[in-house]
């Protein structure tokens, strides 16, 4: 199938993108990478009238680390994180995300941006930036907003981006010296999306976590930050304890069904990766057995 007829404009500016979006409105749509956005225009599952293409905008790609703060251009691609010694050292949980997104061609055009715009509850990257910490940046014509992970994926599909704002960066932490990651995803083939996925960073200090935020991914409409991990924080972490923050995590979870699992399957996957993770980080490869006694 063909999109149907729309009109393209590639904006000279971010100032200029922005008027442009402005004047359409929810008539306009952004593109980016347009591994997502083609696809669907394609499907006729939109018909936006006019088409903004920021992909030329080079103010809006490139990390750069200044002080305790890691800043992501909205266009750098899935490629280039990849590819970058900042995110590598500063971000290595991305680093491993970003490799399970898609196949190598789609890494090579898909952005950062495009891909929280696009807020598909199974993504890899919308759940790191909630195990991150991580601020989005996003621009209007009135000014700039600064907005938490946490509030900014509002259910399948949607953000609270205006459809005149432009999502221009994101900020991470840079992960302190003492911190640890753990990323794991189920999915049919490698570069699927995922059925259920896992993206964490952990503080652990003499055997306990100091800090942990475990980001689930395809587990409800929305990436999760699973409050449950506040039973594993500063406390021994027995058999029972895990138990206990697995019965909470199921309480929060709120899967789908679709064509790859049902709801329970997906809360069984969820609990086996929250034990898999807790046993790494820890280092206690026995813990994940001893829990589901
Ligand atoms: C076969 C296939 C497999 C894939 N598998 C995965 C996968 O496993 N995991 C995964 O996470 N993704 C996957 N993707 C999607 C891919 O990662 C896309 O790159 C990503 O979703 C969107 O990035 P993009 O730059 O291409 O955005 P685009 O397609 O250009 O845009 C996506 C949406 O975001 C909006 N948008 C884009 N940039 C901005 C901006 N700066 N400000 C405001 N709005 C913006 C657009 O208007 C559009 O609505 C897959 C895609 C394909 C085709």
């Amino acid at each position: 199938m063909k999109a149907s007829a729309f009109a393209y404009a590639r904006a000279t500016s971010v100032a200029n993108a922005l008027e442009l979006l402005s004047t359409h409105g929810e008539k306009a749509k952004v593109l980016s990478g347009g591994q997502s956005l083609l696809p669907a225009m394609n499907l006729r599952l939109i018909a936006p009238e006019l088409v903004v293409d920021i992909g030329e905008l080079a103010e809006l790609r490139g990390i750069a680390v200044e002080g305790n703060i890691l800043t992501i251009g909205a266009l750098t691609r899935h490629a280039d994180l990849l590819r970058s010694p900042e995110i590598a050292a500063h971000a290595p949980l991305l680093k491993q995300a970003v490799a399970h997104v898609a196949h190598a061609a789609i890494r090579n055009r898909g952005t950062i941006g495009g891909s929280l715009a696009q807020a598909d509850p199974a993504s890899e990257l919308p759940a790191c930036m909630l195990a991150l910490g991580a601020t989005i940046i996003v621009r209007g014509t009135s000014g700039e907003r600064r907005i938490a992970a946490t509030e900014f994926f509002t259910g399948i599909y949607e953000t609270v981006l205006a459809p005149q704002e432009l999502l221009v960066a994101v900020e991470l932490p840079v992960t302190p010296e003492n911190s640890m990651h753990f990323f794991h995803e189920f999915a049919r083939r490698r570069g699927d999306y995922a059925i259920v996925g896992l993206a964490a960073q952990a503080v652990v200090m003499n055997g306990r976590f100091a800090d942990l935020r475990l980001g689930f991914f395809a587990v409800g409409d929305r990436p999760l930050l699973a409050k449950s991990a506040g039973k594993l924080v500063d406390v021994a972490i027995t058999p029972a304890v895990l138990a206990e923050a697995a019965s909470a995590l199921h309480d929060e979870l709120e899967p789908m069904e679709d064509q790859q699992a049902t709801p329970a399957m997906r809360r069984h996957l969820a609990r086996v990766l929250l034990m898999r993770c807790v046993s790494s980080l820890l280092a206690r490869p026995g813990l994940c057995a001893e829990a589901s006694t």
